[in-house]
């Protein structure tokens, strides 16, 4: 069942330059327990529309156009106040990117917990303190430390409280926003594991953001490919590693580590990512593709569907395995 529907979104910053086009027709639907992955690399847009669901966008942006439907509830049309006492935290969720800066420095972290949780529910301060300290056990964090400051914690530490914090409502989205990069290897796993655990406890649904291709493909039902404020090609994850569409997922499965076969080559995708201030017509990706042709320059794509809900917005889709064993042949 669907429980977000996202319809030619349109999210743009005012920039001294023009308009930052950061979401740029992007449609997307989830359904309730299921986790979808955003990958894509640096300023490809992941954020942005991360935070166009929960709203909490900059000042400077503006939804321009579109519709974000969550459970029947048009999210871009509520008042601050609706979206604070029916959405945000208790419905939807997020896990950001920093978790240190998403803390009050001049509370303690349980005081925040028990705040959010007393906010929304009919519950005493001292049962939503108990389910702060059953969260941070959970997260492997001692239940005692609900009691310090955010400055008291280690990064790995905040971002668990954060997804004490996330889950603490069993909201129905958890928008994941690469909640592991800060943390060194060996905690990243163990953190993604036990998210993966709690949220399928809760039966929420998840969009994991991160341009790891290894980490949306370890735990991710389907995988988005966003490239240049536009998801350039979506399906389940296992289509999305073993056969994509698009060049740039190509390019994007090439550039990170099977972490079953040590001896892999790591081929980083050429050029530069797109300026996404009044971007021209035509593919975005254009400038990097191997392929690109003249119809690639001019012409936007729009997403082709290849059965299994599986879609991709690239002109030369169809003619992928060619154009890959003719380009196999010129290296050889
Ligand atoms: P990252 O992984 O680095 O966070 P991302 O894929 O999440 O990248 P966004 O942060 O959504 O990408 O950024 C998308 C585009 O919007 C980029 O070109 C970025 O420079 C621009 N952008 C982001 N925030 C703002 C802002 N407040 N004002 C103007 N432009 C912005």
């Amino acid at each position: 069942m669907t429980l977000l529907d996202i319809t030619e979104l349109k999210t743009y910053y005012r920039a001294d330059d023009g308009w930052v086009r950061a979401t740029d027709d992007v449609s997307l639907s989830i359904d309730r327990g299921e986790t979808v992955g955003l990958v894509g690399e640096s300023g490809s847009g992941k954020t942005t529309l991360a935070k166009s669901i929960i709203r909490l966008l900059p000042d400077n942006a503006e939804v321009v156009d579109g519709s974000i439907d969550f459970d029947g509830t048009e999210v871009t049309e509520l008042s601050n106040r609706e979206l604070r006492k029916q959405i945000r935290w208790s419905e939807i969720s997020m896990i950001p990117q920093n978790a240190m800066n998403g803390f009050d420095p001049v509370y303690t972290v349980g005081e925040q917990i028990v705040e959010v949780i007393t906010y929304h529910e009919d519950t005493s301060k001292a049962e939503a303190r108990e389910r702060a300290r059953t969260l941070f056990d959970d997260l492997g964090v001692d239940p005692d430390r609900v009691d310090d400051y955010p400055h008291q914690f280690s990064g790995g530490m905040a971002q668990r409280a954060m997804i004490a914090l996330a889950l603490a409502l069993s909201p129905s989205l958890v928008l994941a926003d690469e909640p592991t990069t800060a943390l060194d290897v060996v905690i990243q796993d163990r953190i993604l594991e036990t998210i993966k655990e709690l949220q399928e406890e809760l039966n929420s649904a998840m969009i994991m953001i991160t341009h790891d291709m290894s980490v949306v493909s370890e735990t991710c039902d389907r995988i988005a490919v966003v490239y240049g404020g536009r998801i350039v090609e979506i399906a389940d994850a296992e289509t999305i590693i073993m056969n994509p569409r698009h060049p740039y997922t190509l390019g994007l499965r090439n550039a990170f580590p099977d972490i079953s076969d040590d001896d892999q080559e790591l081929i980083s995708i050429p050029g530069t990512p797109p300026d996404l201030v009044d971007p021209d017509d035509g593919c975005r990706f254009a400038p990097r593709c191997p392929f690109a042709e003249e119809e690639c320059w001019e012409v936007t794509p729009e997403p082709e569907s290849y059965g299994d809900g599986h879609a991709v917005e690239c002109h030369r889709a169809d003619e992928i395995e060619h154009l890959q064993e003719e380009a196999g042949k010129k290296e050889t």
